[in-house]
């Protein structure tokens, strides 16, 4: 499929802007063709005035028709084969089993969304019977559902070009929520995202969807974002990134005349707890372990290891240094991204030791793993330390007593997850550790490591601000549906105008809590 480099909206495609720009190969800096038109600020005007017509038409779908259109979204990814593939290889610098991995994770989860809206019973659906004859006064029937808020923004992520971008979570799950969705693009991967999106327009036009349910726009710059963000069809955002980025568009969004929620996931360090008994038991295993999630797709994951504290120890050290040389580093995304690696790890390692700095290929934005380490009075003495350097690298604390562990969790930020290291014994004894750091993470992790996120029903991909600015809310799984509804109550409404969820014989036989009872 030939790359256009023009804006997509709706179910045309536009280049008005005299302004292009291009990705970057990371691996060698070259750019890359071809040269993509920056959206005009007509373009997103006329996105929106199509995507609020076509969310007056989207929102009525059944979910029968949602999961039709979401299943040929992920077979029109399929089809694009071995060019998407390409594409996110030449652009991301990832290799090819992660651009394997990672679609096979993005249309597994249009497919998980697929099944949710066949089901049904995601909408809550809640029925109070009318008691017309209650004493004082009559109870009216009442019945309550999710419903779609609008349009949604979606802002592209560089470090997931597949699952977290055009086609990715936030857009799934605004799609199954019977959102229209405005996507912009993330400047790292152009064309990657103009192929999926091309496959998202031609599954909308197969499965007759209204023009305007999606559209994708090109810009490298905060223009479009911002006014994305304020523009008053927008009713939700989606974002994955910085800190920087989703704290001002989350400041923009609550600004607007009409505030509307953001959903942006953003730093997180991930604190990983060794505890005593396991660390003498099986901490050179354990060390090995964290150098390898550490280093795992050259540590771009928001759930990267960034932190481990533990107690008085040898061994674990004693592993760490000896094997912390082999690990291998690699090309990191962006230009941008590698000097922030290298930035926030030169500022680290003036407060802390260095005790592994790994291997670095060859390539334009190549970097090398570091893994440092330091007491606990300096941790305690250098917040900065606790920042996110989003990368192949990791700070070992050590502490002396379970005082200062617990004491170090307890200000902790928030942070999508925390992982502790412990046998049964250990468990019980810091029983209290749990219990903090449970207020701290969306997910709680024993005996693993927190890289590797599934998508299902149960995951929660979420946290306490700075990790994100909604911890209400999860970004991956299922459960991230609800970020694009809201409950409407429906009181004394005859059957027949009822949506088919709420009528009285369940058509569509879903569970709902019918009188303070689930049933069928
Ligand atoms: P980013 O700078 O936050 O950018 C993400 C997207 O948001 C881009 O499309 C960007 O637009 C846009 N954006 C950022 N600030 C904006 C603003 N003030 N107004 C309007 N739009 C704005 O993230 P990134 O480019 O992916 O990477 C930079 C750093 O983010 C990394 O070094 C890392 O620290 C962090 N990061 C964290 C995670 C995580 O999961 N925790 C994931 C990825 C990145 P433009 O690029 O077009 O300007």
């Amino acid at each position: 499929m030939q790359l256009t480099g023009r804006n997509i909206v709706g179910f045309e495609t536009f280049s008005e802007g005299t302004v292009a720009i291009q990705s970057i190969n990371p691996a060698t800096g070259e750019a890359l063709a071809p040269l993509f038109f920056k959206a005009t600020l007509d373009e997103l005007e006329y996105a929106a005035e199509k995507a609020e017509k076509a969310f007056q038409i989207y929102r009525k779908k059944s979910g029968f028709e949602k999961a039709n259109f979401l299943e040929k979204i992920a077979e029109e990814i399929e089809a694009l084969g071995d060019v998407l593939l390409e594409r996110y290889m030449l652009e991301s610098g990832l290799p090819q089993g992660r651009a394997i991995g990672e679609r096979g994770r993005t249309v597994g989860q249009l497919r998980l969304y697929a099944q949710l809206l066949r089901e049904g019973s995601w909408v809550n659906a809640r029925i109070d019977s009318g008691l017309p004859d209650r004493q004082p006064a009559p109870r009216p029937d009442l019945r309550s559902m999710e419903r779609p808020l609008g349009v949604v923004g979606v802002f592209g992520a560089s470090n997931f070009p597949l699952a977290f971008s055009v086609a990715g979570g936030d857009t799934t799950s605004a799609f199954a929520a019977g959102c229209s969705v405005i996507v912009k693009a993330h400047p790292a991967h152009l064309g990657t995202s103009e192929l999926v999106a091309k496959a998202v327009q031609k599954a909308a036009q197969a499965t007759g969807m209204p023009d305007g349910v999606f559209s994708l726009l090109f810009d490298d710059g905060h223009e479009i974002g911002m006014a994305l963000v304020k523009h008053p069809a927008v009713k939700a955002i989606g974002f994955t990134g910085s800190l920087k980025g989703g704290k001002a568009l989350f400041d923009a969004a609550v600004s607007r005349p009409e505030p509307i929620p953001v959903y942006a996931e953003m730093g997180s360090t991930n604190p990983v707890f060794v505890l005593p008994r396991i660390l003498a038991e099986k901490g050179r295993a354990i060390a090995n372990s964290y150098l390898g999630s550490v280093t795992l797709g050259v540590g771009q994951f928001c759930t990267n290891p960034g932190i481990l504290f533990l107690q008085n120890d040898k061994d674990f050290m004693d592993e760490i240094g000896k094997n912390a040389s082999d690990t291998q580093g690699g090309v990191m995304l962006t230009p941008g991204i590698r000097d922030a690696y290298v930035r926030g790890t030169e500022h680290s390692k003036q407060y802390t030791n260095v005790i592994g700095i790994g291997k670095a290929p060859e390539g334009f934005t190549a970097v090398e793993p570091v893994i440092l380490h330091t007491d606990i009075e300096a941790w305690n003495a250098q917040p900065e330390l606790a920042e996110e350097i989003f990368g192949p690298t990791s700070l070992i604390v050590e502490a002396n007593t379970k005082e200062e562990i617990l004491i170090a969790a307890q200000n902790l930020t928030g942070h999508l997850t925390a992982t502790v290291h412990g046998t049964a014994e250990d468990f019980e004894e810091y029983s209290e550790l749990l219990d903090i750091l449970e207020q701290k993470v969306g997910r709680l992790i024993l005996n693993g490591f927190p890289t590797g996120v599934e998508v299902n029903h149960a995951m929660i991909h979420g946290g306490p601000f700075p990790a994100t600015t909604d911890s209400r809310s999860t970004s991956v799984g299922t459960r991230a549906i609800t970020r694009f509804t809201r409950p409407v109550s429906f009181q004394d409404f005859p059957d027949a105008i009822l949506p088919d969820e709420l009528k009285s014989d369940n058509p569509l036989n879903i569970w709902r809590l019918v009188d303070g009872e689930m049933t069928k």
